[in-house]
């Protein structure tokens, strides 16, 4: 078989998937990680249809069904904290058990790496700084151990991608800006009812609370309007300063609390709500997976699905091409492009959750009582 060493950047989803079903067939995959241990930041993450069948396929769905979450539905508060409307999930839910679990995001990061640290090669705490690639491989220049050759390498370091940037280009011209902002913490699970995602608007901004009646712990999110700016997200500094700026002084709700404990939050996630928008995932021997390839934003629902089954798609063309990249990239990229334009559309998801105007958080909120009325 052509091609058998290939590096992974990223153990999130994409990059972990990947590496179980190139390992499973005889490739020999190596996954650097640029965190000193796997992030299992986030909240619920869905699986759904083709990713089940993914799940399913690498053996790990009673685990991940274990772990599934229980929350029951998501209800809007005004600033007094009482609710104004609200959506009871349970029946959808029990109609599409089959076809769709959610998980915390740490949850399912840790039973995939549990499912592959024996197969798989991890390296955590490193980068890859340079690519060189040739007619025979890749000469990878990392941030702190020596440079390597391989034959091909992976991109599944999402959003903000490292193999993005190197192969393909500036991220502003790949990625496309959503005017919003935001981030996830961890939360006193004391400031939400158990088992619902309570959440409080005003024009233009979001604070939430997520529990699962499964887990101790409850998570916490906030988004906000915001032309693109010129900063560094990845500088967790600037990160806490732009949430604290916009929401410290709201005396709504339970606004000032959740900020506090996201504030504290070693691990808090804060990030652009960005689509990436690219007309090709591989150039040569270097190739894109998961958020790094086609991002849809957490506002799509879609996230970890698209990651584990664009992991898949990429690792059996691969394996069905008997290593050969061209041929394998543009299976991929044909399999996979049409699920990728449908999940990007997001129809009106955004302006349902973080209405612009009062008006809207008003109209919205009828429009919710409504749709529960009728079920
Ligand atoms: C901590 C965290 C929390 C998240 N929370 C949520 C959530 O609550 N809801 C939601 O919808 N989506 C969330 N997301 C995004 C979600 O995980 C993705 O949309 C989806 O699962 C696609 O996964 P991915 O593996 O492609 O990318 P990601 O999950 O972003 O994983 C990328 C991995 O690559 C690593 N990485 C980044 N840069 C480098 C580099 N230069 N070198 C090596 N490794 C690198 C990252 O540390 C990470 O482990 C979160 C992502 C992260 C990283």
């Amino acid at each position: 078989m052509k091609n058998e060493r290939i590096l992974i950047s990223g153990a999130g989803i994409a990059g972990i998937t990947a590496a179980y079903w190139l390992a499973r067939n005889g490739f020999r995959p190596t996954v650097v990680e640029r965190a000193d241990t796997l992030r299992k930041g986030g909240q619920g993450v869905d699986i759904r249809d083709t990713a089940i069948e993914v799940a399913e396929g690498m053996g790990i769905m009673p685990r991940v069904r274990a772990a599934a979450t229980d929350v029951i539905g998501m209800r809007f508060v005004d600033a007094a904290g009482n609710q104004t409307a609200g959506v009871d999930m349970r029946k959808a839910r029990e109609r599409n058990a089959s076809r769709e679990v959610e998980i915390m995001r740490g949850d399912l990061v840790g039973i995939l790496h549990d499912h592959t640290a024996d197969q798989v090669e991890y390296r955590f705490g490193d980068s890859i700084r340079a690519l060189e690639q040739d007619a025979h491989g890749v000469t990878v220049t990392f941030e702190h151990a020596p440079a390597e050759r391989f034959d091909l390498v992976i991109g599944a370091d999402g959003l903000h991608s490292q193999v993005r940037r190197l192969a393909f280009g500036p991220e502003e011209a790949l990625t496309r800006h959503m005017d919003h902002y935001f981030a996830f913490g961890n939360a006193d699970p004391a400031l939400g009812p158990d088992r619902w995602v309570t959440i409080h608007n005003t024009p233009g901004t979001l604070t939430g609370i997520y529990r699962s009646g499964n887990h101790p712990d409850a998570k916490s999110y906030f988004m906000f309007r915001s032309p693109r700016l010129p900063v560094d997200l990845r500088d967790p500094a600037t990160a806490r300063t732009l949430l604290s700026d916009r929401f410290a002084d709201s005396t709504a709700w339970n606004v000032r609390p959740l900020l506090d404990a996201a504030l504290a939050d070693p691990d808090l996630y804060f990030d652009s709500l960005a689509q990436v928008r690219m007309r090709d995932w591989s150039t040569g021997r270097i190739a894109l997976i998961g958020d790094a390839a086609h991002c849809a934003s957490p506002v799509s629902g879609a996230g970890a699905e698209l990651a584990l089954v664009s992991a898949y798609r990429m690792a059996t063309s691969l394996v069905d091409a008997d290593g050969e990249h061209t041929t394998a990239f543009a299976r991929y990229h044909d399999a996979h492009r049409p699920l990728v334009t449908r999940k990007q559309k997001l129809g009106p998801n955004l302006r349902l959750m973080i209405p612009k105007t009062r008006p809207g958080i008003a109209f919205r909120n009828t429009v919710t009582r409504a749709a529960a009325l009728v079920g």
